[in-house]
């Protein structure tokens, strides 16, 4: 049963983009949190200029979502965020956990808090705050070191369509010589956008761990996440500027 649902392809993390409505690309630099609106949205997207209605090219230093013009000092963004954590955006308490399990932006280094706003975020929908609580539970911080809980919350990352969770499990699988526990979270993780999985994949074949028919399904899996988050702006924006990479 626990198996059952652990292998299950899960939907994407990030859903669509709410302007251009294209899947959201899983890698980091594909897509960006906005503390005004508390929107995801797509590097496509956020780079796209903006135009008034005269055709003119307005300043673009403004959500394209919400037009907020960005904040212009740290102190603005933290404000900002402090809003979006009143009215329980799961992003910005996990964004508020990070600046007390670093000790910045104002926020004492405290990592029982830390870690009690990581399961607040995680709770109310927003799987990137369960890999906070398992490097948690892994280092030590605000709890005893634990690998069995932080091998639970990869595993709940990972069936909310974490692909970084899903290739921490599959290494671990693969540590300890579960060659065919580790192919299924690979496969799961390519579906997910996550290329370095698929480099795995490659050489589970070369080294005869995976079959040809399980390469070839894992480049046409990867193929299919690509023809879903593929976009002519995205693309744009990424030949513009290298952080705007996307896949
Ligand atoms: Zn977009
Ligand atoms: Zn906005």
């Amino acid at each position: 049963m626990h198996d059952e649902k652990l292998f299950k392809q899960p939907p994407p993390q990030y859903g669509d983009c709410p302007i251009c409505f294209i899947r959201i690309p899983s890698l980091v630099t594909g897509h960006r949190y906005m503390t005004c609106c508390g929107k995801e949205i797509c590097s496509g997207c956020e780079y796209a200029p903006v135009y008034d209605h005269q055709g003119n090219q307005v300043d673009n230093k403004k959500c394209p979502f919400c037009r907020t013009p960005d904040p212009t000092s740290v102190e603005e963004a933290v404000k900002r965020l402090k809003k979006r954590v009143e009215v329980r955006d799961a992003i910005a308490i996990y964004n508020l956990a990070v600046f007390y399990r670093d000790g910045t932006c104002g926020y004492p280094q405290d990592y029982t808090k830390a870690l009690e706003l990581y399961h607040r975020a995680a709770e109310l929908g927003y799987s990137g705050a369960y890999l906070g609580i398992c490097s948690a539970y892994n280092n030590g911080q605000g709890v005893e070191v634990d690998k069995k809980k932080a091998n639970h919350y990869y595993e709940l990352a990972a069936m909310r369509g974490d692909a970084a969770a899903r290739y921490n499990l599959a290494l671990d699988e693969g540590n300890a010589g579960n060659w065919e526990r580790a192919l299924k979270h690979f496969m799961i993780a390519v579906g997910c956008g996550h290329v370095k999985s698929l480099k795995l994949v490659k050489s589970m074949y070369s080294d005869r761990h995976a079959t040809k028919d399980d390469y070839t399904k894992a480049l046409q899996s990867y193929q299919k996440y690509l023809g879903e988050i593929k976009s002519s702006q995205r693309d744009e924006a990424t030949t513009a500027h290298e952080q705007h990479r996307y896949y």
